[in-house]
């Protein structure tokens, strides 16, 4: 399966490694970056298992970039896969 781009709307292919596409990455301030980072476990993308501080990441960046370009941010993966819920 294709990974695309975490931004909503955005289907640029990226490496799985890679949260968004490096127009959208760069569009995200330092600290959602680097959120992001902390919290990604390589492998995630594969068996889906991800942490609920890294949902929380994740969705802020996707709607930091969704507000940006005027679009309803979708982060039902992150809601469906937070293992906390929201
Ligand atoms: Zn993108």
């Amino acid at each position: 399966m294709a990974h695309t781009c975490h931004a909503t709307g955005c289907e640029v292919e990226v490496p799985p490694v890679m949260f968004m596409c490096r127009v959208h990455w760069k569009s995200l301030p330092k600290r959602l970056r680097d959120a992001v980072w902390e919290h990604y476990r390589p492998g995630q993308c594969d068996d889906w298992n991800i942490t609920h501080e890294y949902a929380e990441a994740a969705r802020a960046a996707v709607r930091h970039v969704a507000e940006k370009e005027g679009r309803i941010a979708d982060t039902s993966v992150y809601d469906a896969l937070d293992p906390k819920g929201e």
